[in-house]
């Protein structure tokens, strides 16, 4: 098929933004025959995020858990035209989407406009730093593959310089302070594997560095992980304990330098003080931020003044205000968590709805079709042609039935390190709250059951035999 867009001048254009969780389980249930589909998003593959913490110390490789959205589009009945580009602007008005592709390589050609009939956000969230200074510049975040691939060589780049020669005790003390700043999911999961990392490998390869290596998770609420239970946050706040990986909550980071944290922390008495905290590697881990692209969108549908935290949507994903936008994922706002489960039932739901769309088009086309002909038809002729109408308005009435958008949580998991696990998991009506070893092999083979596909199941597989067997890498890339 041609490169060009040639949309179909019969189908309606549906532009999907992003390829994360929401808009590639659209696209993976989509009958893309029905729409000229384009999608445009900077990666040209899904991520599977739920193992990214695993690739910052190199026990899972991070292609493992990629999958190219080619390879996803090229099993799609119809063509799908996919750009890699960002979508810099949506003109709600015009319905246009306005594209840049700002990936290394310059072509003659770098923006594009991109008109829709329906459109769907998906772009995801960015990092939030709550506008602390500092952060941006000297802190790595744990959201994309780079992400991961920058705090994997700062590790290593911290462990080799501590042991160059003549460093000094306090330098080296410095270096070799790693300080995870959220105590959410991504904070708890980073700081698990990371002393994994240290106690499996690092100590062995370096023992030089086996005295002054420490990981310290801050947090400026009174305990981690929110989302999970009492005895959960309890049982991970002790596993830290044992596994030496320092908790400070109460402590909330308020200026970043190149070596150290300012942090007001809280003593007993209630008293607030600003401390300094050295470090050598920083990674900050402190939730969801609203992207540019989604901001301005809102920007210009009055419904959306009050929205602060992304696109509020209704019950149907339909941008509240907005007519044939739907909006799936970290970026819209529906009163449920921002997790890869939402987003992923949001994307699927999505499908379901506009396959649904198509095929009441085609009966309703029928049914005028059909109208047309009863009223020129003979007498004898008009029965049979009003029980095809009947048959499909009751056709109709069964593909209309499709309900609104109801989410199923299937429960919250998290590695925690030293092979334990949390899980608060939903079961029948009621709930189990897990945590430990058989929690661990339960959350090993529900991720690996989740993995995109049987090549990334198998990757992942040989990823954790080779980190038994040999050990992670140590070296800096
Ligand atoms: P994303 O998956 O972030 O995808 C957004 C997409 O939009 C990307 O393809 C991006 O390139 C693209 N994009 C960005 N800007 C633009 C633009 N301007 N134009 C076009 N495209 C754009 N959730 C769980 O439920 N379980 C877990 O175990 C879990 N673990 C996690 C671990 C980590 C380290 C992280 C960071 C998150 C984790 N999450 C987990 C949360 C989960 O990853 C997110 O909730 C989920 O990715 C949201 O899906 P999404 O489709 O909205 O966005
Ligand atoms: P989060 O929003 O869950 O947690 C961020 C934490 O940072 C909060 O506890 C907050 O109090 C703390 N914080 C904010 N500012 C701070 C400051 N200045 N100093 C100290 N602490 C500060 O963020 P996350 O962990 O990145 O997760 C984002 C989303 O992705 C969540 O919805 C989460 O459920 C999901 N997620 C899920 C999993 C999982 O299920 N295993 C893993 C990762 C992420």
């Amino acid at each position: 098929p041609s490169e060009q867009f040639d949309p179909d001048p019969n189908k309606k254009t549906l532009v999907i933004l992003g390829t994360g969780w929401g808009s590639v389980s659209l696209l993976k249930k989509l009958d893309t025959e029905n729409y000229n589909v384009v999608v445009v998003s900077p990666r040209n593959y899904f991520l599977f995020t739920p193992l990214l913490p695993s690739c910052t110390v190199g026990t899972i490789e991070h292609r493992s858990i990629m999958e190219p959205i080619r390879n996803i589009l090229r099993h799609k009945k119809a063509n799908v035209k996919y750009y890699e580009a960002e979508a810099t602007k949506i003109d709600y008005e015009k319905r246009i989407v306005y594209a840049r592709d700002d990936s290394e390589i310059k072509g003659d050609i770098m923006t594009t406009e991109i008109p829709f009939d329906m459109l769907v956000v998906g772009v995801g969230a960015e990092n939030a730093t709550f506008g602390i200074p500092g952060v941006r510049e000297h802190s790595c975040f744990l959201k994309e593959v780079g992400d991961a691939q920058k705090i994997r060589k700062q590790i290593m780049d911290c462990v080799e310089t501590a042991s160059f020669k003549d460093q000094s005790d306090e330098e080296i003390k410095r270096l070799l302070h790693m300080v995870v700043v959220g105590g959410g999911p991504t904070g708890v999961e980073f700081a698990g594997e990371l002393q994994d990392f240290f106690m499996e490998d690092l100590q062995k390869w370096v023992p030089s560095i086996k005295a002054n290596f420490h990981v310290t998770l801050v947090e400026a609420l009174p305990n981690v992980l929110p989302m999970f239970s009492k005895q959960l946050i309890d049982y991970t706040e002790s596993s830290f304990k044992e596994e030496h990986i320092q908790i400070r909550t109460k402590t909330m980071v308020k200026n970043v330098t190149d070596k150290y944290i300012e942090a007001e922390t809280q003593s007993p008495d209630g008293s607030k003080q600003i401390e300094k905290i050295p470090y050598g590697l920083l990674v900050w881990a402190t939730g969801n931020a609203l992207r540019p692209v989604v901001k301005d969108l809102m920007s210009q549908i009055p419904a959306q003044a009050k929205a602060r935290r992304g696109l509020e949507v209704n019950e149907y994903l339909v941008v509240n205000g907005a007519e044939n936008v739907w909006a799936v994922g970290d970026c819209a706002i529906a009163n449920y968590a921002p997790t890869a489960q939402v987003a992923a039932q949001e994307g699927a739901f999505l499908a379901r709805l506009f396959n649904t769309m198509a095929k009441t088009d085609a009966i309703e086309a029928e049914m005028r079709e059909l109208s047309a002909k009863q009223a020129t038809a003979k007498p004898d002729d008009r029965k049979a042609v009003l029980e095809e109408i009947n048959e499909r308005q009751r056709q109709l009435r069964r593909v209309k039935q499709i309900g609104a958008f109801s989410y199923s949580h299937q429960g919250s998991l998290a590695y925690i390190g030293a092979e334990k696990a949390v899980a608060d998991v939903s079961w029948f009506s009621g709930n189990i709250a897990s945590g430990g070893t058989m929690t661990y092999l339960f959350w090993k083979s529900a991720y690996l059951s989740m993995c995109f596909s049987t090549r990334n199941r198998i990757l992942v597989i040989f990823d954790w035999a080779k980190a038994k067997a040999f050990g992670r890498d140590v070296s800096r890339e």
